[in-house]
């Protein structure tokens, strides 16, 4: 029996395949409601919650899905080992306000066995391509079949995975699907780490390393500001001066114990970096 859409307080509900998902959804846009999706990989935070309350301002229901997407994932990378905490992620997602939790198996988004057949567009060139070449296919590929399944109004999406914003928007509007893409703020702790699930890698020590990125991010960020002002009012630069900066925050990053840098780069209107601590890679983006 499919509980009727009000039912706000009571057990959530969740859908583990495409037909309980519809019964519901169908039922809620029969009633003229709105509906906002929240997309996840699971081991959730504050910063997935964050997105959940948007959605909530944005639609009348809120779906989100917890799925592990093997597609984004290259063999030698962490799938096997990505945290999971189905149960405590339910509870989160029921007390942000979420009304239906998708959990797809493999099988119900890759019927035909775990394989991405979408090619991400221009915004996928370059950063996180250059290191992860398989990644914002299987991002687009998921993407693409969790959209068609939910068929939502609006999808809301983190800025702390910046490109991936970028990559989405641009499918959605190649593909001309009726769905809006929001971008939400990146959620960071007391230290201005930007909260991800990856962060439960981190030993107390690596932790304090990272604490650093973000502060080196936004020094960089800010000198870059004051350089586009200095440019933009007609004062002379040397055109290897914005590499400099980005070299001197690889290198400071280097002196607090970070063992890699993938990249510090601006695109966009931001400064972008991935990094690794021992077996841990960090991103995280600052606003120029
Ligand atoms: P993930 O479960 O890591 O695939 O992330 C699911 C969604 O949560 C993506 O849209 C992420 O950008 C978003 N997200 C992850 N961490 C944060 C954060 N610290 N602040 C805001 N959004 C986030």
């Amino acid at each position: 029996m499919t509980l009727p859409a009000e039912k706000i307080n009571g057990p959530i509900l969740t859908a583990t395949t495409q037909t309980q998902l519809r019964t519901t959804i169908d039922g809620w846009k029969e009633q003229g409601l709105t509906v906002g999706f929240v997309p996840t990989m699971g081991a959730l935070h504050e910063g997935h919650l964050s997105l959940v309350r948007l959605a909530l301002e944005k639609a009348d229901r809120v779906v989100a899905s917890i799925f592990v997407n093997p597609t984004q994932f290259a063999p030698h990378e962490d799938f096997d080992t990505y945290p999971r905490e189905e149960e405590k992620d339910i509870a989160e997602l029921e007390n942000a306000g979420t009304h239906l939790i998708y959990l797809p198996s493999a099988n119900e988004i890759y019927p035909d066995g775990p394989a991405s057949t979408l090619k991400a567009g221009k915004a996928a060139q370059g950063l996180e391509t250059d290191f992860r070449p398989h990644f914002f296919d299987g991002v687009a590929t998921v993407v693409h079949r969790l959209f068609e399944q939910v068929k939502s109004d609006v999808a809301v999406f983190g800025e702390k995975d910046f490109q991936q914003l970028q990559v989405i928007k641009e499918m959605v509007k190649t593909k001309d699907m009726p769905i809006d893409i929001i971008g939400a703020p990146i959620v960071r702790d007391e230290h201005g780490l930007a909260l991800a699930s990856r962060n439960a890698y981190l030993s107390d020590a690596e932790l304090q390393m990272a604490r650093q990125l973000n502060k080196v991010l936004y020094q960089t960020a800010s000198s870059l500001r004051a350089e586009g002002e200095a440019i933009q009012s007609g004062l002379p630069r040397r055109s290897d001066d914005l590499l400099a900066m980005t070299d001197k925050a690889k290198e400071q990053l280097l002196e607090v114990g970070f063992d890699k840098i993938d990249y510090i780069e601006s695109r966009w209107d931001r400064t972008l970096a991935a990094a690794w601590i021992g077996k841990t890679r960090l991103i995280d983006n600052m606003e120029i």
